[in-house]
């Protein structure tokens, strides 16, 4: 219980005090492990600005986690023509994620899109029920819904999700949509 506070009012500082682009924990900060992780968006041509921003959008959002493109990529970033965006993903930073440009041109919202697949790659389920300021609500809102940035709640769940590094998700494989 005292853990679930203590992500809380991380939450809250996270609101107060952005730290963009900060790996490096200070004394005071509750968890000193960050993950860092990967992505490739090389085969999305059209959508590297897309990438970058729904990347930087978790990465304003979140602690305990840190998306760069780059590196040893384990999340790739595919652009398809049909059948809808996807990914399928172990839910713990390592996946492969689908947007479809068909989509795109009916009008969703690609950074929505994106940031919303990555989502699934940091742990969080699909919400559709839910409101356009959770991400997760994915197409659920409709078109005119262009929020591209987590929620509270979700933010303090991936946090959650990678509190203790690497070891603390293992979901298996799964697609989501
Ligand atoms: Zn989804």
């Amino acid at each position: 219980m005292n853990r679930r506070l203590a992500y809380a009012a991380t939450g809250i500082a996270a609101v107060l005090l952005p730290l963009t682009g900060v790996q490096v924990a200070t004394a005071a900060e509750a968890s000193p492990l960050v993950v860092d992780l990967y992505y490739d968006a090389s085969d999305a041509p059209d959508y590297q600005a897309e990438a970058t921003q729904a990347a930087a959008n978790w990465n304003g959002a979140v602690h305990n986690v840190h998306l760069d493109a780059g590196g040893a990529a384990t999340i790739l970033i595919h652009e398809v023509t049909g059948g809808g965006s996807y990914t399928q993903t172990d839910g713990h930073g390592r996946g492969d994620i689908y947007i479809d440009t068909q989509q795109v041109a009916e009008g969703n919202d690609p950074t929505r899109i994106l940031a919303h697949e990555i989502g699934h790659n940091l742990g969080l389920p699909d919400h559709y029920t839910g409101p356009c300021s959770e991400l997760m609500s994915g197409h659920g809102p409709g078109i005119s819904c262009k929020n591209a940035i987590p929620d509270a709640r979700e933010r303090a769940q991936v946090d959650e999700n990678f509190a203790n590094g690497f070891a603390s998700v293992n979901d298996g494989v799964r697609v989501y949509r």
